[in-house]
């Protein structure tokens, strides 16, 4: 499924097989889970993909060569974060995250919205046994950024989560894991959020414009509206956190300094680091996390965006291609 153009449809296309150079795997998709930044992509707002382009970076794959350290026939996911140079000066400094000249999967690099793709090896990982292909694909990047963005909170035991989605219903679960208690915001007549962070573990749940039911330690924003963030600062105690996990947010409305008084802090998450990887694939399975997707087949990943976007999602969407 291509993106020729942004604000158009996605459309499917038969493109050669993928070849992989040096240092990259041939990889057969078995999911690809469905993100909010794709959507970002496919509106133009994230404003230079490599067209045209094949979305996807949550793809949970059978290694089809054999690599130096992966052979064929191993599983493996690929996440947002597809290649880094590892000389600059962020790479040298354990934040590769930031790289200068760092290529996304799925937005520089075709990604998984197909049955073939290719991927640099050192960005490809094992992935846990216990987790079936489809419920594997939303640990890649909701699981792996939205538990960036929560070790980012140090150790705030009141967690307030703003949007629900994929990476809210994953890291809801690694918070109460840890003896965080959460608190869940999401529009105010969205009861189906609610009663799903409930089951999830939240102890609140309701209007992320209306006041908190006491103050806060933290909070991760995932929904891209700007008018959380001052509603999520205004909630937090003193010394008190606030990560805006999304790539691509709205303008954020003007709020008065004394919200912010008091060693607040209000910072953005920016992809991730194999480390993150790595460590969030480990305490996967000790939490255990349980994801819930719902499936679309590969030629209706335009509908699968479309959900996504009117929220009608529960957990997180997974496309597949036909056997
Ligand atoms: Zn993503
Ligand atoms: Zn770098």
């Amino acid at each position: 499924m291509v993106l020729n153009r942004p604000g158009f449809p996605l459309e499917a296309a038969d493109l050669p097989d993928p070849e992989p150079g040096p240092g990259e795997l041939l990889l057969e998709v078995a999911a690809c889970g469905v993100c909010r930044t794709d959507l970002h992509i496919v509106d133009g707002e994230l404003d230079r993909p490599n067209l045209p382009l094949v979305l996807g970076h949550q793809i949970v794959a059978r290694v089809a060569s054999d690599g130096e350290r992966l052979r064929a026939g191993e599983r493996v996911g690929v996440p947002w974060l597809g290649w880094t140079d590892g000389v600059c000066r962020y790479c040298r400094t354990g934040r590769e995250n930031l790289c200068d000249r760092a290529s996304f999967t799925g937005y520089d690099r075709n990604g998984g919205y197909a049955e073939l793709a290719v991927a640099d090896e050192r960005f490809c990982f094992p992935l846990p046994d216990g987790y079936p292909d489809l419920q594997a694909a939303p640990l890649l990047c909701a699981g792996l950024i939205g538990y960036r963005a929560l070790k980012l909170v140090g150790d705030g035991e009141r967690l307030g989560i703003y949007g629900f989605g994929a990476a809210a219903h994953i890291i809801c679960q690694v918070a109460r894991h840890e003896g965080r208690r959460v608190f869940a915001f999401t529009r105010a007549d969205d009861t189906a959020a609610q009663a799903f962070a409930l089951e999830l573990g939240a102890e609140w749940a309701g209007d992320a414009l209306g006041p908190a039911p006491e103050e806060l330690d933290a909070a991760l924003i995932f929904a891209p509206a700007g008018e959380l963030v001052p509603a999520a600062v205004r909630a937090m105690a003193k010394g008190g956190t606030v990560v805006c996990a999304g790539i691509h947010m709205s303008d954020i409305p003007s709020f008065p300094y004394d919200l912010l008084w008091g060693e607040r802090v209000l910072r953005s998450v920016a992809n991730l680091t194999r480390a993150d990887a790595e460590q969030f694939l480990a305490l996967a399975p000790q939490v255990p996390v349980r994801t819930e997707v719902e499936m679309h087949p590969l030629e209706r990943a335009g509908e699968a965006l479309e959900r996504l976007r009117t929220g009608a999602v529960r957990g997180a969407a997974v496309v597949v291609p036909a056997a």
